[in-house]
């Protein structure tokens, strides 16, 4: 410990600031390799054995504990800290977060143990030699990156497992790696995927898609929570129903593209199909209602076909539906 006249208090003896909108696990493991200690036992000396830290998915909602103690022994105050788990979005990317439910717009990462099962951290090939992971690229909707103009990956191109970064200092005999951009399975640099160029319609997406998350609206809906939650239920529709739905097929149809139905939820598919969906959905929905009509009344189809509960629907689609199709 190390005390710090203008902070008044003992802090840990290293500290690295956290980055721009990084990951709460991405800043921890950064700490860890700062003060030369492994992850694990750096989690343990810090929040106690007993504080699950790596078996749980800490960058949802990070526990009171876990504040405090990082409040206690960093110059960070509450709000850094927290902004730099998912809530940093709520109200924004999503209405707000619900343990132990489904959360619109946040990729599940399945922990099961201390392993990643689920493909639910994705990176950007070029962003990620800054050395550290975006709380954005938890986000659902997140499949581009604007700024570098490529695809974000969600698993190692070499072997196919999900990226768990902070298994890649794993095993006591190897020396320690202080790059978090290698697969932590077989030790393949991340940053060598080959990847295609991105699409200006592609651009598009994720540019308008980002802008209303940080306004918190858009043209189309007050709250870009609620034109998000439209867009992940449209686009879910148009994956996991069947051939038979007409939305689906009108959809397919007029904006010329295929989709295989699968039972897999969306929330749960690789970003390859993701990417196919979300942003021909979201061209539907930019140029809401009159885009999103010309698909309802190619060939007329009941409501059940497109939503589950027409009353929960918000207000800006409810209206359409229900007086003006
Ligand atoms: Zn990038
Ligand atoms: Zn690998």
């Amino acid at each position: 410990m190390v005390f710090i006249k203008s902070l008044n208090k003992n802090i840990w003896p290293f500290y690295v600031a956290p980055k721009e909108d990084e990951l709460f696990t991405s800043w921890f493991y950064r700490m860890s390799l700062e003060c030369g200690i492994r992850p694990i036992p750096f989690s343990n000396s810090c929040f106690g054995r007993d504080t699950p830290f790596w078996n749980r998915d800490i960058d949802f909602i990070i526990p009171k504990k876990i504040i405090q103690i990082v409040l206690k022994y960093t110059p960070l105050n509450k709000e850094e800290v927290i902004n730099m788990s998912l809530q940093k979005y709520s109200g924004l990317a999503f209405e707000n977060l619900k343990l132990n439910s489904h959360n619109f717009n946040v990729n599940p990462i399945g922990v099961k143990h201390r392993k990643r099962k689920q493909y639910g951290l994705v990176y950007c090939p070029s962003c990620i030699n800054d050395n550290y992971f975006r709380i954005s690229w938890r986000l659902q909707t997140s499949i581009f990156c604007v700024k570098c103009k490529k695809r974000l990956i969600d698993r190692c191109f070499k072997c196919n497992e999900p990226i768990s970064f902070y298994r890649i200092n794993f095993g006591r005999k190897k020396r320690m790696n202080e790059f978090l951009f290698f697969c932590s399975n077989c030790g393949a640099d991340l940053r060598k995927v080959n990847i295609q160029e991105i699409t200006l319609s592609e651009l598009l997406y994720q540019n308008f898609i980002d802008t209303t998350i940080r306004l918190g609206y858009n043209h189309v809906s007050n709250y870009s929570f609620s034109y998000i939650k439209v867009l992940l239920m449209l686009s879910s529709k148009v994956k996991t129903s069947s051939d038979l739905n007409q939305f689906k097929i009108n959809f397919q149809e007029k904006y010329n593209i295929k989709i295989e139905g699968k039972r897999e939820m969306f929330y749960l598919t690789s970003i390859e199909d993701k990417r196919k969906i979300l942003v021909k959905v979201n061209e539907m929905l930019m140029g809401w209602p009159e885009t999103f009509f010309k698909v309802y009344r190619l060939k007329k189809f009941n409501n059940s076909n497109l939503v589950d509960n027409i009353d929960k629907m918000p207000y800006w689609v409810y209206f359409n539906l229900k007086f003006k199709s």
